[in-house]
Parts: C-alpha cells; sequence; structure tokens
C-alpha cells in the first residue's frame, strides 16, 4: 500500500521554490547544438511504480539526453555478458570528471566504471562486438524500456560530438593503445556519440527508469535482467551516476541516478518511483543546478529515499 502522498503539490511547491536558482549555472556549450538551448527552461516527471504519473512544467520537451544513455547502454551490456562486463571495467567511483585522461593513463587504460567516457566507450565497443547492428538494437531498446516509438537520434548533436570530440579521441585512443577496444575505433566513437544524441521527455525518461525501481525482472527488446541485475545497475549508479559529484547528490538526494550535460537526471526510488528532471544549466561538475535541487526537495519532501 502506497504512503498518502500528494505528489503532484509537492512537484508543484518544488518548482516555485527553486525559481530562484534559474539564472545559476550554465549550460553546456562543447558544441553549437547544446550551446542553442533555452536555458531557462525546467521539467519534472515523477511515476510511480503503480503506474500514476506527476508532471511540472517542460515535462514534456525533449532533450539531448547525453551521458544518461551510459545507463541503458549498461542494462544492455549487463543483459548479454552477466559477470563478465566487469573484466571490461571496473565499478568503482572515479572522483575524476567525467572526460578526465589522468587516472585513465595512470591505471593502464582500465576505465573505473562504466559512467565515465571512458568506461561508456568500452561498453560501446562490447555493445558492437555483441551485435549486428548495434545502432539500431541500442535505440530499438530505449523506444521499448520508454514505450515509446518516436524516439530517435539527434544526427546534428552527433555529427557535432564527433566533430568536436577531440577529448573522447584521446580518451579512445588511450584505450586502444592499451588494447582495451577490439573493433575500430572511429565505429565505436561514432557509435558512442550517437548514444549521447538521443533526445527524450523527462516524460520518457521517468517512464524508462520505471524498469529500474526494480519491482520485477524485465526482458525489453530481447534484453532480459533479473532482479539481482538490477540491484547491481542501481549500486553503479549510486556510486558513479554524478561523477566528481556522486557524493554530493548521495548526501543530497539520496537516490540511485544519473545526469548528463544536456541537464537531464533520471532516477530510482527502488520499489516506489521513478524520477527525471531537466534544466540545462549546469553547476560546475556538469550536473544541473535546478535537477540537482528539484530532487533533494523531492526525497525531503516525500521521505522517500533509499536512506
Ligand atoms: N557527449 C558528452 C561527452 O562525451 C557526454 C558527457 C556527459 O553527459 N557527461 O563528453
Amino acid at each position: 500500500m502506497l504512503k498518502e502522498i500528494d505528489y503532484q503539490q509537492i512537484l508543484e511547491g518544488i518548482y516555485q521554490d527553486i525559481k530562484v536558482y534559474s539564472t545559476e549555472g550554465k549550460q553546456a556549450d562543447y558544441i553549437p547544438a547544446l550551446a542553442r538551448v533555452n536555458p531557462e527552461q525546467f521539467g519534472m516527471c515523477l511515476r510511480l511504480t503503480n503506474g500514476r504519473e506527476f508532471t511540472v512544467e517542460d515535462a514534456d520537451t525533449r532533450f539531448s539526453i547525453q551521458s544518461i544513455s551510459k545507463v541503458f547502454a549498461l542494462a544492455m551490456a549487463m543483459s548479454l555478458k552477466g559477470e563478465s562486463i566487469w573484466e571490461r571495467v571496473g565499478k568503482e567511483p572515479s572522483g575524476t570528471a567525467f572526460n578526465s585522461l589522468v587516472q585513465l593513463e595512470f591505471e593502464k587504460g582500465f576505465p573505473r566504471n562504466p559512467f565515465i567516457n571512458a568506461g561508456a566507450i568500452v561498453i560501446a565497443d562490447v555493445l558492437m562486438s555483441e551485435l549486428t547492428d548495434a545502432g539500431t538494437t541500442f535505440l530499438d531498446f530505449v523506444r521499448d524500456i520508454s514505450g515509446n516509438k518516436t524516439i530517435t537520434y539527434d544526427r546534428e548533436v552527433a555529427r557535432s560530438e564527433r566533430e568536436y570530440g577531440f577529448l573522447n579521441a584521446a580518451i579512445a585512443n588511450l584505450l586502444k593503445s592499451h588494447g582495451r577496444i577490439v573493433n575500430d575505433l572511429e565505429e565505436v566513437l561514432a557509435f558512442y556519440f550517437r548514444m549521447c544524441s538521443v533526445t527524450m521527455s523527462c516524460r520518457d525518461l521517468a517512464r524508462a527508469f520505471l524498469a529500474f525501481t526494480n519491482v520485477e525482472p524485465f526482458n525489453y527488446c530481447g534484453f532480459p535482467l533479473t532482479s539481482s541485475q538490477i540491484k547491481r545497475l542501481n549500486a553503479v549508479m549510486q556510486t558513479c551516476g554524478f561523477y566528481d559529484e556522486a557524493g554530493e547528490f548521495s548526501y543530497l538526494v539520496g537516490l540511485p541516478g544519473k545526469s548528463g550535460v544536456g541537464g537531464g537526471i533520471a532516477a530510482v526510488c527502488p520499489g516506489r518511483y521513478a524520477v527525471a528532471v531537466w534544466s540545462p544549466r549546469l553547476n560546475p561538475k556538469g550536473n544541473s543546478v535546478m535537477g540537482m535541487k528539484a530532487l533533494e526537495l523531492l526525497t525531503t519532501r516525500t521521505e522517500e529515499s533509499i536512506f
């Protein structure tokens, strides 16, 4: 039996209270397609495990999910490879920026976890080895898990990521030099950038992340995950989902989740709800300012977090 909580009222209250932060931070501008997004936007969608859904403001506006795509990629790779996936990538928080090279060199090209760029590039390589058309299958999986067949890649974002992706190319080259990438480097990078370019709304993301609330095992598009695997996926989100701000997010919000430089954050309260929030202005660590505030208030006001 779910507690009686007026989620709609809570979401509206949160929006009112975080408006003061609407000019704080700066949107991602490393590619023109993201720099052009109107930063004065905010959306939020919460979906309960009983199917009820609550939204506020721009919950149906699509945005670039960027690194949130790393969760879907890991779910597919865990389904395909089981525990052996951890021979290719670690599961320790990095404590460094998502695109840092320093640690990667020091640790001989073995990425700390699948949610930093280096780890996600290795996961992209794994998916390419296992699937005949990884690009199509990834999109099919995302469409299936979110229940929205219209979700697609943003070609312009993908192209521009490639054009300006010098740091990611450096990471991929370092990985390759240590024998951590099997497939063609350019093709792996192209697939990685395509995954980052997927556009979804808060409503799409809340629906997709509902699968990770672990009410039951799932099988989307022929990619099954057991309850135990979903639990472990949540553990990695909890410890590694926010780069060098994972501790802060755990402290303030207390939910497993994943952010992206498009300004989106998706999070999970196991057994209770999935929530997605979006606002383009980022803090210096690359996480949405209003998004973090909104989720902090959500778990404080509902008294629902994993702790
Ligand atoms: N496309 C971005 C990159 O590879 C994704 C990073 C992110 O969302 N943190 O740099």
